[in-house]
């Protein structure tokens, strides 16, 4: 179970954390063409912080571009809906969902004229693959389930109705004893994890899947610059599930997920089967620089 939080930000209002229900007719419910995005807030020594808060939200609404949803509030407006809720909350820390859909009125597939109704929660939520996961990577299965076709449904956008994709994959890969599912594209080629990008390390040099299969994770985004300034080689490139099993490192970058270690795929272990040096040393500076603990990369926090 979730941590609750006292209040909801819901079409530009706070409302009781009890209090923030929808009509059983709410049409993303029955369809799921909505658009979410998840950010995370940090506690730092200047208060809390927002991880790439501008970076989130213009994805949101891009989500809502490629759905052909038109968003009721402008940027500013949902920016200061997070910063609020925050406050609000009184929260030092906290994980932060942005939810945009599609509401109560025509029932059949075309429902232009519905409302397009935002919502926005914030609760405190530690580590997503759990504290040891991140300390000591974790066990990761090769999905049966393929990722999603750029013509089935479009992968720029964070649909709700696509984590059906990656909530099967999930609970496959739980069911048959694993932390996390890796997913392959319909060519069979490695594209992301349920949510979260995957990058492996062969040789010195990072390499993870193009954008044309995989969501553009923020923190996908963060470590590729990472990388570029620590002189460690990035190559964005396609790769196959048996380059996964004979990487030197491989690890999961997401938002909730932050900078998770893989440390077993499919029963191989993946290098000594311990986080390696690069992966480490990505994940010490990340964690660092969300905290707030180096003026490195500060553009990327927004304190609350
Ligand atoms: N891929 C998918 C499918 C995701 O849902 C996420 C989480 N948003 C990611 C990758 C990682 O993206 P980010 O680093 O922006 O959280």
């Amino acid at each position: 179970m979730l941590e609750k939080s006292k209040k909801i930000w819901m079409d530009g209002k706070f409302v009781d954390w009890a209090d923030a229900n929808v009509h059983i007719l709410t049409h993303t419910l029955h369809y799921g063409t909505g658009a979410f995005e998840g950010i995370r807030c940090y506690r730092t020594k200047k208060g809390p912080a927002i991880f790439r808060l501008q970076e989130h939200v213009d994805r949101l609404f891009d989500s809502c571009r490629i759905l052909n949803m038109e968003m009721p509030f402008t940027h500013a407006q949902i920016t200061k809906a997070i910063k609020d809720l925050i406050k609000v909350n009184k929260l030092k820390e906290c994980y932060i969902r942005p939810l945009v859909y599609l509401g109560y009125g025509a029932m059949g597939l075309y429902a232009k004229g519905n409302p397009v109704k935002v919502a926005v929660a914030a609760w405190p939520w530690g580590a997503y693959l759990g504290d040891d996961g991140v300390k000591n990577g974790i066990r990761v299965k090769v999905s049966s389930f393929a990722r999603l076709h750029v013509n089935v449904t479009m992968v720029k956008s964070k649909t709700c109705g696509d984590y059906v994709n990656s909530t099967l994959a999930k609970s496959e890969a739980v069911a048959c004893g694993y932390d996390e599912a890796l997913i392959l594209d319909t060519n069979g080629l490695v594209s992301e994890g349920t949510g979260q990008n995957i990058f492996i390390v062969k040789d010195g040099a990072l390499m993870t899947p193009p954008l044309s299969s995989v969501l553009e994770g923020i923190t996908r985004k963060s470590i590729i610059e990472m990388a570029g300034k620590a002189k460690i080689k990035v190559c964005e490139t396609n790769f196959t599930r048996d380059e996964v099993y004979i990487s030197d490192e491989a690890f999961f970058t997401g938002t909730a997920a932050e900078v998770t270690p893989i440390r077993e795929v499919d029963g191989r272990t993946i290098g000594n089967g311990k986080p390696g040096p690069i992966t480490k040393k990505l994940q010490t500076q990340f964690f660092n620089i969300v905290k707030g603990g180096t003026s490195a990369y500060k553009s990327w926090l927004t304190y609350v």
